[in-house]
């Protein structure tokens, strides 16, 4: 058995649309998808902080609401568009302005405990799947981008993980330090020690 089947995605990418783009690993050579059942799609809309933990959004109606089909094509649309990006080509801007088209926004006034006054952003929830705002939002600011090269895949070469470098001086590695950014050291530690020997 899938020794991932037991975890949860990785959400380490610094960014949502490269956080869905992770729901797909490899792991000893072979492909793992997080997102196989509209349970696993509510599971990562609820770590994605999508929706509340307590909020009761059975997989019944996740799937009558295709959430688990819009989540898949929202990933392979991010995939294309980082590959588009990456080849120095134009990105698709008539597709996610038709994703943004369909969550209109209004604004109101909040007023704080302490009196303070905020402008706040809201969507029109038409829709269940207008709670993936957000991630439609990070994959537009992502394509407006030119500083393409801060959204890289681990250094590792049995991950694929995507993350956005927002290190200071732009020398982030590894998907994540605790796995790949350790395992790495473990190699080099490895082969220091083989060729004193
Ligand atoms: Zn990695």
């Amino acid at each position: 058995m899938n020794k991932l089947l037991n975890k949860e995605p990785p959400f380490f990418a610094d960014n949502l649309a490269l956080d869905l783009v992770n729901t797909v690993v490899y792991t000893n050579g072979e492909r793992f998808d997080f997102l196989q059942s509209d349970i696993d799609a509510i599971q990562w809309m609820r770590l994605a902080k999508l929706i509340p933990a307590d909020y009761s959004l059975t997989p019944a109606l996740g799937a009558e609401s295709g959430l688990l089909h819009y989540l898949k094509k929202l990933r392979t649309f991010i995939s294309e568009q980082l590959d588009t990006l990456k080849n120095g080509q134009k990105p698709d801007v008539k597709h996610i302005n038709q994703l943004l088209s369909e969550y209109p926004l209004f604004h109101y006034l909040e007023v704080s405990a302490e009196g303070e006054i905020h402008l706040v952003e809201q969507y029109i929830a038409k829709e269940l799947k207008s709670l993936f705002y957000p991630v439609v939002l990070a994959t537009a600011q992502l394509m407006t981008r030119i500083d393409i090269h801060l959204f890289r895949q681990c250094e590792h070469e049995d991950c694929i993980l995507w993350f956005e470098d927002k290190t200071k001086a732009h020398k982030r590695r590894w998907c994540s330090m605790a796995t790949c950014g350790n395992k790495h050291k473990v190699t080099q530690f490895r082969k220091r020690n083989a060729t004193t020997l």
